[in-house]
C-alpha cells in the first residue's frame, strides 16, 4: 500500500483512501463495506455524528461551557464495536470442528 492511503478497516477489503483527506492516525470504513456493518451500528454512528455536531455548534456560542469528553466515549466505544465487526477474533485452527463435534 502506498505510503499516501488508508486502508479500509475490513482486512479482507483492500480499499484505499487518500491520507491527506483524512487526520493522522484516523481510521476509514469504504462504502462497500459500510453498507455490510450492522444496522444498529450503523444507526449509532449516526445519532452520535449528528450530536457532536449539535455540540459542537453549542461550543462555539461564547458563554457556553460545554464537554465533550461523554459524546468522545460514546464514538470512541461504538467505532471499536464496527471495527470488532470486520475483525472478528481469529479462532484457533480446529475450533469449529470441535464445536461441531461437541454439539451434536
Ligand atoms: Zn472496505
Amino acid at each position: 500500500m502506498k505510503p499516501d492511503r488508508i486502508p479500509c478497516i475490513n482486512p479482507r477489503c483492500g480499499r484505499t483512501a487518500p491520507a491527506a483527506k483524512y487526520p493522522a492516525g484516523w481510521e476509514i470504513v469504504c462504502h462497500k463495506c459500510w453498507k455490510m456493518a450492522p444496522p444498529s451500528l450503523v444507526k449509532r454512528h449516526r445519532q452520535l455524528s449528528k450530536r457532536r455536531r449539535k455540540i459542537d455548534r453549542l461550543i462555539r456560542m461564547p458563554g457556553l461551557g460545554f464537554r465533550t469528553n461523554a459524546i468522545d466515549r460514546l464514538q470512541h466505544a461504538n467505532w471499536c464495536a464496527i471495527r470488532v465487526c470486520f475483525n472478528p477474533v481469529d479462532r484457533p485452527e480446529g475450533l469449529d470442528a470441535f464445536i461441531e463435534e461437541v454439539f451434536s
